[in-house]
Protein backbone atom coordinates (compact mmCIF):
# COMPACT_ATOMS: atom_id res chain seq x y z
CA UNK A 1 0.00 0.00 0.00
CA UNK A 2 1.62 3.14 -1.35
CA UNK A 3 1.42 6.14 1.26
CA UNK A 4 1.71 9.31 -0.29
CA UNK A 5 2.09 12.63 2.43
CA UNK A 6 2.93 16.29 1.53
CA UNK A 7 3.85 18.52 4.03
CA UNK A 8 3.82 22.24 3.23
CA UNK A 9 5.06 24.19 6.45
CA UNK A 10 6.39 27.23 4.78
CA UNK A 11 2.92 29.13 3.52
CA UNK A 12 2.39 31.81 6.34
CA UNK A 13 0.21 31.12 8.73
CA UNK A 14 -1.59 27.69 8.00
CA UNK A 15 0.09 24.65 7.44
CA UNK A 16 -1.62 22.04 5.52
CA UNK A 17 -1.02 18.44 5.88
CA UNK A 18 -2.74 15.97 3.00
CA UNK A 19 -2.97 12.18 1.89
CA UNK A 20 -3.32 10.52 -0.47
CA UNK A 21 -4.41 6.39 -0.23
CA UNK A 22 -7.78 6.42 -2.08
CA UNK A 23 -9.06 8.66 -0.36
CA UNK A 24 -7.97 12.56 0.58
CA UNK A 25 -8.03 14.58 3.25
CA UNK A 26 -8.07 18.18 4.36
CA UNK A 27 -6.25 20.69 2.67
CA UNK A 28 -5.95 24.46 1.49
CA UNK A 29 -9.55 25.00 2.38
CA UNK A 30 -8.02 28.41 4.47
CA UNK A 31 -4.89 28.54 1.82
CA UNK A 32 -5.51 32.49 -0.19
CA UNK A 33 -5.62 32.13 -3.64
CA UNK A 34 -2.55 34.15 -3.81
CA UNK A 35 -0.75 31.38 -1.91
CA UNK A 36 -1.13 28.80 -4.61
CA UNK A 37 1.41 30.25 -6.90
CA UNK A 38 4.39 30.58 -4.37
CA UNK A 39 3.08 26.61 -3.40
CA UNK A 40 3.65 25.54 -7.45
CA UNK A 41 6.99 27.57 -7.59
CA UNK A 42 8.53 25.87 -4.28
CA UNK A 43 6.15 22.44 -3.77
CA UNK A 44 4.55 22.37 -6.72
CA UNK A 45 4.29 18.44 -7.75
CA UNK A 46 0.90 18.31 -6.32
CA UNK A 47 -1.73 20.36 -5.26
CA UNK A 48 -5.00 18.90 -3.74
CA UNK A 49 -7.55 21.63 -3.71
CA UNK A 50 -10.13 19.09 -2.86
CA UNK A 51 -12.13 16.24 -0.33
CA UNK A 52 -12.42 12.85 -2.54
CA UNK A 53 -14.56 10.34 -0.47
CA UNK A 54 -14.12 7.41 -1.68
CA UNK A 55 -17.90 6.68 -2.16
CA UNK A 56 -20.78 8.73 -2.61
CA UNK A 57 -24.32 6.90 -2.48
CA UNK A 58 -26.89 8.02 -5.27
CA UNK A 59 -30.22 6.39 -5.63
CA UNK A 60 -29.12 3.39 -3.61
CA UNK A 61 -26.04 2.97 -6.68
CA UNK A 62 -22.43 3.67 -5.61
CA UNK A 63 -22.13 7.25 -7.73
CA UNK A 64 -18.91 6.87 -10.14
CA UNK A 65 -16.16 9.84 -9.86
CA UNK A 66 -15.14 11.45 -13.70
CA UNK A 67 -12.14 13.73 -13.19
CA UNK A 68 -12.17 16.15 -15.91
CA UNK A 69 -8.96 17.59 -17.67
CA UNK A 70 -9.04 21.49 -18.69
CA UNK A 71 -6.62 22.41 -21.51
CA UNK A 72 -8.25 21.30 -24.59
CA UNK A 73 -10.75 18.87 -22.84
CA UNK A 74 -12.78 21.28 -21.12
CA UNK A 75 -10.91 24.73 -22.10
CA UNK A 76 -9.98 25.69 -25.57
CA UNK A 77 -6.35 26.38 -24.94
CA UNK A 78 -4.71 25.04 -28.17
CA UNK A 79 -5.67 28.41 -30.63
CA UNK A 80 -4.48 30.91 -28.17
CA UNK A 81 -0.81 28.68 -27.63
CA UNK A 82 -0.67 28.52 -31.01
CA UNK A 83 -1.02 31.83 -31.72
CA UNK A 84 1.63 33.25 -29.07
CA UNK A 85 4.07 30.64 -29.89
CA UNK A 86 6.18 33.58 -32.26
CA UNK A 87 5.75 35.66 -29.14
CA UNK A 88 7.38 34.20 -26.55
CA UNK A 89 10.53 36.45 -26.75
CA UNK A 90 8.61 39.64 -26.22
CA UNK A 91 8.06 37.71 -22.42
CA UNK A 92 11.04 36.66 -22.11
CA UNK A 93 10.14 32.34 -21.80
CA UNK A 94 10.49 29.50 -23.93
CA UNK A 95 7.17 28.30 -24.59
CA UNK A 96 3.53 29.96 -25.11
CA UNK A 97 2.38 28.41 -22.11
CA UNK A 98 4.72 29.80 -19.70
CA UNK A 99 3.81 33.50 -20.82
CA UNK A 100 1.78 35.02 -17.14
CA UNK A 101 -1.34 35.04 -17.56
CA UNK A 102 -1.85 33.61 -20.90
CA UNK A 103 -4.25 30.91 -18.87
CA UNK A 104 -6.60 33.31 -17.30
CA UNK A 105 -8.86 34.39 -19.93
CA UNK A 106 -9.15 31.29 -22.09
CA UNK A 107 -12.68 30.25 -23.62
CA UNK A 108 -14.36 27.23 -22.97
CA UNK A 109 -14.65 24.49 -25.54
CA UNK A 110 -18.09 24.88 -27.62
CA UNK A 111 -21.03 22.97 -25.59
CA UNK A 112 -18.57 22.16 -22.73
CA UNK A 113 -20.16 24.33 -19.40
CA UNK A 114 -23.29 23.10 -20.21
CA UNK A 115 -22.42 19.44 -20.72
CA UNK A 116 -20.37 20.10 -17.03
CA UNK A 117 -23.58 21.02 -15.73
CA UNK A 118 -25.83 18.22 -17.21
CA UNK A 119 -22.86 15.71 -16.11
CA UNK A 120 -22.69 16.88 -12.66
CA UNK A 121 -26.26 15.24 -12.55
CA UNK A 122 -24.80 12.03 -12.94
CA UNK A 123 -20.95 12.06 -11.53
CA UNK A 124 -19.05 13.01 -8.89
CA UNK A 125 -16.93 15.39 -10.41
CA UNK A 126 -13.59 16.34 -10.20
CA UNK A 127 -10.92 19.01 -12.04
CA UNK A 128 -7.68 16.94 -12.90
CA UNK A 129 -5.08 19.01 -14.63
CA UNK A 130 -1.69 20.08 -15.05
CA UNK A 131 -0.57 23.68 -15.03
CA UNK A 132 2.55 24.67 -16.18
CA UNK A 133 5.71 24.30 -13.67
CA UNK A 134 7.19 27.46 -15.08
CA UNK A 135 4.12 29.29 -15.00
CA UNK A 136 3.14 29.65 -11.51
CA UNK A 137 0.59 32.29 -12.11
CA UNK A 138 -1.09 29.57 -14.12
CA UNK A 139 -1.93 27.65 -11.45
CA UNK A 140 -4.30 30.26 -9.72
CA UNK A 141 -5.42 31.76 -13.38
CA UNK A 142 -6.85 28.06 -13.63
CA UNK A 143 -8.69 28.26 -10.51
CA UNK A 144 -9.86 31.94 -11.24
CA UNK A 145 -10.89 30.22 -14.68
CA UNK A 146 -12.99 27.87 -12.61
CA UNK A 147 -14.92 30.07 -10.63
CA UNK A 148 -15.92 32.42 -13.54
CA UNK A 149 -17.79 29.85 -15.28
CA UNK A 150 -18.90 27.90 -12.38
CA UNK A 151 -19.10 30.13 -9.57
CA UNK A 152 -17.20 29.92 -6.38
CA UNK A 153 -19.55 28.39 -3.88
CA UNK A 154 -21.48 24.94 -3.37
CA UNK A 155 -23.02 24.90 -6.02
CA UNK A 156 -20.00 25.01 -8.59
CA UNK A 157 -19.44 20.78 -9.46
CA UNK A 158 -15.60 21.47 -8.85
CA UNK A 159 -16.09 23.96 -5.78
CA UNK A 160 -12.93 22.57 -3.82
CA UNK A 161 -12.42 19.75 -6.07
CA UNK A 162 -9.71 20.41 -7.61
CA UNK A 163 -6.43 19.00 -8.53
CA UNK A 164 -3.09 19.84 -10.06
CA UNK A 165 -0.44 17.41 -10.41
CA UNK A 166 2.14 16.37 -12.95
CA UNK A 167 1.36 12.98 -11.98
CA UNK A 168 -2.22 12.46 -12.34
CA UNK A 169 -1.97 8.51 -11.90
CA UNK A 170 -1.69 9.26 -8.41
CA UNK A 171 -5.06 10.51 -8.09
CA UNK A 172 -6.85 7.36 -10.00
CA UNK A 173 -9.39 5.19 -7.96
CA UNK A 174 -11.66 2.30 -8.50
CA UNK A 175 -14.84 3.14 -10.59
CA UNK A 176 -13.61 6.38 -11.77
CA UNK A 177 -13.32 7.85 -15.00
CA UNK A 178 -10.75 10.33 -16.28
CA UNK A 179 -11.41 12.81 -19.61
CA UNK A 180 -8.52 13.63 -20.84
CA UNK A 181 -7.13 14.71 -24.55
CA UNK A 182 -4.10 13.69 -23.70
CA UNK A 183 -2.02 10.72 -22.58
CA UNK A 184 0.56 12.52 -20.49
CA UNK A 185 1.72 13.50 -16.53
CA UNK A 186 0.31 9.81 -16.06
CA UNK A 187 -3.34 10.19 -17.60
CA UNK A 188 -3.01 7.10 -19.86
CA UNK A 189 -1.96 5.36 -16.54
CA UNK A 190 -5.62 5.17 -15.50
CA UNK A 191 -6.21 2.71 -18.17
CA UNK A 192 -6.21 0.33 -15.16
CA UNK A 193 -8.49 -2.77 -14.96
CA UNK A 194 -6.39 -3.90 -11.67
CA UNK A 195 -7.92 -0.64 -9.97
CA UNK A 196 -11.07 -0.47 -12.51
CA UNK A 197 -10.54 3.28 -13.51
CA UNK A 198 -10.24 4.02 -16.95
CA UNK A 199 -9.21 6.91 -19.24
CA UNK A 200 -11.58 8.44 -22.08
CA UNK A 201 -9.37 10.49 -24.35
CA UNK A 202 -11.73 13.55 -25.13
CA UNK A 203 -11.79 14.11 -28.90
CA UNK A 204 -9.90 10.81 -30.13
CA UNK A 205 -13.84 9.60 -31.55
CA UNK A 206 -15.08 12.86 -33.16
CA UNK A 207 -18.46 12.42 -31.64
CA UNK A 208 -17.19 12.08 -28.14
CA UNK A 209 -16.94 15.76 -27.85
CA UNK A 210 -18.86 17.92 -26.25
CA UNK A 211 -21.13 19.03 -29.45
CA UNK A 212 -21.41 15.85 -29.87
CA UNK A 213 -22.51 12.29 -28.40
CA UNK A 214 -19.56 12.83 -25.11
CA UNK A 215 -22.23 13.66 -22.60
CA UNK A 216 -24.64 11.23 -23.73
CA UNK A 217 -22.09 8.66 -23.67
CA UNK A 218 -20.73 9.58 -20.35
CA UNK A 219 -24.51 9.20 -19.02
CA UNK A 220 -24.90 6.31 -20.08
CA UNK A 221 -21.82 4.79 -18.07
CA UNK A 222 -22.98 6.92 -14.72
CA UNK A 223 -26.13 4.97 -14.97
CA UNK A 224 -24.93 1.87 -15.79
CA UNK A 225 -24.11 -0.71 -13.02
CA UNK A 226 -23.04 -4.12 -14.54
CA UNK A 227 -20.82 -4.78 -11.56
CA UNK A 228 -17.56 -3.03 -12.38
CA UNK A 229 -16.51 -0.08 -14.53
CA UNK A 230 -15.34 -1.96 -17.85
CA UNK A 231 -18.49 -3.78 -17.71
CA UNK A 232 -20.41 -0.45 -17.21
CA UNK A 233 -18.27 1.13 -20.39
CA UNK A 234 -18.91 -2.19 -22.29
CA UNK A 235 -22.48 -1.66 -22.04
CA UNK A 236 -22.89 2.09 -23.15
CA UNK A 237 -20.37 1.54 -25.76
CA UNK A 238 -22.37 -1.85 -27.29
CA UNK A 239 -24.61 0.23 -29.86
CA UNK A 240 -22.02 3.27 -31.17
CA UNK A 241 -18.61 1.38 -30.68
CA UNK A 242 -16.87 4.66 -30.38
CA UNK A 243 -12.73 4.67 -30.53
CA UNK A 244 -11.88 5.67 -26.45
CA UNK A 245 -8.57 6.16 -26.18
CA UNK A 246 -5.44 6.71 -28.97
CA UNK A 247 -3.29 3.55 -28.89
CA UNK A 248 -0.22 6.14 -26.46
CA UNK A 249 2.94 5.20 -28.34
CA UNK A 250 1.62 6.46 -31.55
CA UNK A 251 0.56 10.15 -30.11
CA UNK A 252 2.24 13.23 -30.79
CA UNK A 253 3.83 15.09 -28.05
CA UNK A 254 3.20 18.84 -27.73
CA UNK A 255 5.96 21.08 -26.82
CA UNK A 256 4.09 22.21 -23.94
CA UNK A 257 2.95 21.19 -20.71
MG1 LIG B 1 -5.35 18.51 -21.87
Amino acid sequence: MRLYTFIITDMSAKSARFTNENNFHTFCEHIPLRKIALCSKYFGCILFLCHVSTYTQKRGNVIKKLFIDMDNTLVNTLPVLNAESQNVQKYNVKKPDQIPGIFRHLKPLPGAIDGVKELAKHFDLYILSTAPWENPSSWQDKIEWLTDYFGNDVDSPFYKKVVMTHKKDLVKMPNSLLLDDRPYHGASDWDDAKIDSFWLQYGYDDQLVWTEKLVPFLISIANANEGTLRKDIALANKTNQYQLRHATTEFKKESWE
